[in-house]
């Protein structure tokens, strides 16, 4: 049945496409990726209590900490002025009359430093080599940080220490961890999801180096797993996405092993789709976003694969 739907739809695409409508036929796959970023539980806004100290909160498919201290809040990635501003809402209702003591960037990408200064935080942290990236791209938006830090580094603010780890070359080289050993909790930006596929293959991935990040990550004793994309788990989610990640990339390699490299044969596309889609399907089909990033995370990994990234 479901064969025979493939063929129809190929008929039909390919109909399409041979009477000038490819236009329609490539719309028509872009739009399949729609829905990797909405549904109940992603759109909208929710502010929660994690932990004694930890709140999370979540704006559309994007998800922040906000730490509680004797010395007032800490937030980690403002993210955009929309997600700030709603979560200053939540700030004024939650915590009135209370500052923002300090705001830490995770790592230099704009949408994960925008719109701080709705936030007024007294102090701002961030990886020392961020302005290097800043100063080729428009970055109105970004906050100037007051501190740089380079190395792993224990910030105590308010009698809440913070261990952020730095992780090398992975997801950018400005890419900190964040773990809060008094809560047993970890906070990642950009680094695992909870049952959710990647985007895009993650973008800006250098893979042998995230690998080696989310190992370090995995290595921490800790319970609680709030990531900066949709929901947030346990560690064991973090092992199953690492999982998740290795078992796409190896499936990739020994497709390129077995049948060539990228243009050796004019099937090369299909041929790399039925090595890896269907033994992924199996394990991991009904995680969050499958089918609609699963060509872009397919695409990601062969071409990482052949090059070495
Ligand atoms: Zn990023």
């Amino acid at each position: 049945m479901k064969k025979r739907l493939l063929k129809i739809l190929i008929i039909v695409a390919t109909v399409l496409s041979t009477s000038g409508c490819t236009d329609f036929v490539l719309k028509t796959v872009m739009k399949t990726v729609d829905p990797y970023f909405h549904g109940p539980g992603i759109d909208g806004t929710q502010f929660e209590k994690i932990t004694e100290n930890i709140y999370t909160f979540r704006w559309n498919w994007y998800r922040n900490v906000v730490i509680k201290t004797k010395a007032g809040l800490v937030i980690i990635d403002p993210m955009n002025p929309d997600m700030s501003a709603a979560l200053k809402k939540e700030l004024d209702h939650h915590f009135p009359g209370q500052n923002v003591h300090t705001l830490i960037y995770s790592h230099y990408h704009l949408d994960h430093t925008s719109g701080g200064a709705t936030l007024a935080p007294e102090h701002i942290i961030a990886h020392k080599k961020n302005p290097e990236y800043w100063k080729d791209v428009k970055h109105e938006n970004v906050l100037e940080p007051t501190r740089y830090i380079s190395g792993d580094t224990v910030l105590n603010i308010g009698g809440v220490e913070i261990h952020a780890l730095y992780l090398g070359l992975s997801h950018t080289d400005t890419l900190y961890a964040f773990h809060f050993p008094s809560e047993r909790l970890v906070f990642t930006a950009d680094l695992g999801f909870v049952k959710t596929v990647q985007p895009v293959g993650v973008p800006d991935k250098y893979a042998p180096g995230y690998l080696r990040a989310m190992n370090r990550v995995i290595a921490i004793d800790f319970d609680t797993f709030i990531p900066s994309h949709f929901g947030y788990g346990v560690k064991q989610d973090l092992i199953d996405w690492r999982d998740m990640m290795e078992e796409g990339r190896h499936l990739a390699r020994k497709a390129i092993q077995e049948t060539g490299t990228p243009g050796v044969r004019n099937d090369q596309m299909s041929q790399y789709f039925d090595a890896v889609y269907y033994p992924m399907r199996e394990k991991y089909g009904d995680w969050h976003g499958f089918n609609d990033m699963f060509i872009l995370n397919l695409v990601r990994d062969i071409v990482g694969e052949s090059l070495g990234y």
